[in-house]
């Protein structure tokens, strides 16, 4: 059975109208406890690698602001845990807006994580990437477009082309240098969109399909010229 390390912030705060109840050290302790717990009953190791500990602090402020718990928020600390464990829910923050914040901002970071876990396994460079795949059609005849490399004087030239045209069934759509289309539809992207500005990055996840793009070009070879001719002047 393989066993997790997993990391494990606690966040201790100790209010104004603390008790012995809510003591930092009770906290710790059940935090502590917790990840003996749960390190007992799922084989993993949960490891508490922190206690961010702020005294004196208000439930009422925000969990990102506190000196102790506030820079675990943000990178780089971000980084160096995946579990966060409080005693009581009141120690992270007695705000139900706050409350949202973090689980939103939480959120985000394990999809992330996610996404990286996902693309750990990719292979190779993205030489034969082909962001306009499923987006450009054939103007003859509206079948998506392939993208098909092809070597000339030993340079590698990357080009979509329409499986129709390639397999001789009824096109004759000129492929077209993989490189003018993507730059192209570049242009009308940002003289459409280019004033707009940034409002949110968002992530993705991706399928790369280098490799079989790759394997397939070379079964297809080059079997023709080296025109360069747009026939789809439309797209
Ligand atoms: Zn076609």
């Amino acid at each position: 059975m393989t066993s997790k390390i997993i990391q494990v912030l606690g966040a201790a705060r100790l209010s104004k109208d603390a008790d012995e109840s809510t003591s930092i050290e009770r906290q710790s302790g059940g935090i502590n406890g917790w990840a003996d717990l749960r390190s007992n009953t799922t084989g993993d190791d949960y490891r508490v690698v922190h206690v961010s500990e702020d005294s004196d602090v208000s439930g009422a402020v925000s969990p990102f602001d506190p000196a102790g718990l506030g820079p675990y928020l943000r990178e780089p600390l971000l980084s160096t845990w995946q579990v966060l464990v409080v005693f009581r829910l009141d120690r992270l923050t007695r705000s139900i807006a706050d409350f949202e914040a973090i689980w939103k901002s939480l959120r985000k970071v394990s999809r992330r994580h996610e996404i990286l876990a996902q693309n750990a396994t990719r292979t190779g460079p993205n030489v034969n990437r082909g962001p306009l795949l499923h987006v450009a059609h054939c103007a003859n005849c509206n079948t998506p477009l392939n993208l098909t490399n092809a070597s000339w004087n030993g340079k590698q030239y990357r080009y979509y082309r329409c499986p129709n045209e390639r397999l001789k069934r009824g096109c004759d759509a000129k492929r077209i240098p993989a490189d003018e289309l993507e730059s192209r539809v570049e242009s009308m992207m940002l003289e459409i969109y280019g004033t707009w500005s940034l409002t949110e990055v968002m992530e993705i996840a991706g399928i790369d399909y280098s490799t079989q793009m790759h394997e397939l070009a070379e079964a297809i070879g080059d079997g023709c010229g080296s025109s360069g001719v747009m026939a789809c002047e439309e797209f």
